[in-house]
């Protein structure tokens, strides 16, 4: 259904609205007092997600609470809101009526403990959600939670206003991969074409999450790209990080967003992994890929999960224990994705 349809569907919008979103809508509008929260290393979609979704409830008159377990990345530190987003592992006797978790296939990835018992309302477009919500909404069409969050704000009848508009475009934008993944849809494009319309700037936004790198990520990226081994007669991209790297070239993990995608402008390159060792010996392991190449199916072996273009899990140490079966377990979905390319 397109905007146009919904907007001159006022009156009998709720009936048309899918199963989840219905019970979700009026979930919000029966309650007053609400938690945010995401995962844990938030990204674009998430950090959108959340500030468009309190916008919104700001507008309905709702009291809102955003508790993160870890802080965004630098330069998302400037969009409107940012200073509402409290740090904490955990939530003491939070006393409140409802914890909207987004981009969260299970509650534990949002790293803050404490919301077990609490009336729970689940929204997310990751394959694979556990369904851990008193109402779950999950739509694995969704090319960003985002996309769901713009249709929820619709539904519950709030305006676009620059704010909310900024944010859902910041969710799109990023968890899109600007624009190169495989989950867009027109209703991706009808969604950035009302934000737009709403007051935001795509040069802008652009530049302020694509251009914004401190010197520290250049020579990070650098340092990466210097070390960068190739499998699987160049189809696959190994690239690999700890501390020492960091320390070297000036840079924090948070530096590490989005460089896992550098690999793959190159014409051969079919995946990447990116393996970040951390403090604790454990390894993140970061996964893109191209086309019919899907790294969930690999992420969700090991425990982890996320989209078939972009997934991701960690295992324990150390790296040169696990490399090698995952490397050749990301060879064999290459050649699966290989043999279904037109
Ligand atoms: P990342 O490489 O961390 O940016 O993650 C890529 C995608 O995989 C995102 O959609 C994540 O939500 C998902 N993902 C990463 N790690 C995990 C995990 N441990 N469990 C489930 N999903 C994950
Ligand atoms: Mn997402």
């Amino acid at each position: 259904m397109t905007a146009t349809n919904r907007d001159t569907d006022k009156g009998t919008r709720s009936a048309s609205l899918p199963d989840g979103l219905e019970a979700l809508r009026t979930a919000i509008l029966t309650r007053h007092s609400f938690l945010i929260t995401s995962h844990a290393r938030p990204d674009g979609d998430s950090i959108g997600s959340q500030l468009a979704m309190a916008f919104a409830l700001d507008a309905l008159g709702k009291q809102v609470r955003i508790v993160n377990a870890d802080p965004a990345p630098e330069h998302y530190q400037d969009f409107p809101g940012m200073d509402r987003i409290e740090i904490a592992p955990r939530v003491e006797r939070p006393g409140i009526d409802a914890v909207i978790v987004m981009e969260c296939s299970d509650l534990s990835r949002t790293g803050v403990s404490g919301l077990e018992s609490q009336f729970i309302l689940n929204i997310d477009h990751h394959a694979g959600n556990h369904m851990y919500g008193a109402v779950n909404w999950h739509d694995e069409t969704a090319a960003a939670c985002g996309e769901m969050v713009f249709e929820l704000i619709e539904a519950l009848g709030v305006e676009l206003t620059p704010e909310i508009a900024t944010h859902i475009y910041l969710a799109i934008l990023t968890d899109t991969g600007s624009f190169h993944h495989s989950n867009i849809t027109p209703r991706t494009f009808e969604i950035c074409r009302r934000c737009v319309e709403a007051g935001v700037s795509p040069a802008v936004m652009a530049r302020r999450v694509f251009d914004s790198n401190s010197f520290g990520k250049l020579k990070l990226i650098g340092a990466l790209l210097d070390d960068m081994e190739l499998a699987d007669e160049g189809r696959l991209a190994v690239l690999r990080m700890d501390d020492q790297m960091l320390a070297a070239t000036g840079s924090t993990h948070n530096d590490t967003e989005g460089l896992i995608n550098l690999p793959l402008t190159a014409r051969e390159i079919q995946a990447v992994v990116f393996f970040k060792v951390t403090e604790t010996g454990d390894v993140r392991v970061s996964m893109r890929s191209k086309y019919d190449v899907d790294v969930r199916c690999v992420a969700s072996e090991f425990g982890g999960g996320g989209h078939k273009n972009a997934a991701g899990f960690t295992v324990a140490g150390p790296l040169l224990a696990v490399r090698d079966a995952i490397v050749s377990r990301i060879v064999g979905a290459i050649a699966e994705g290989l043999q279904s390319r037109p």
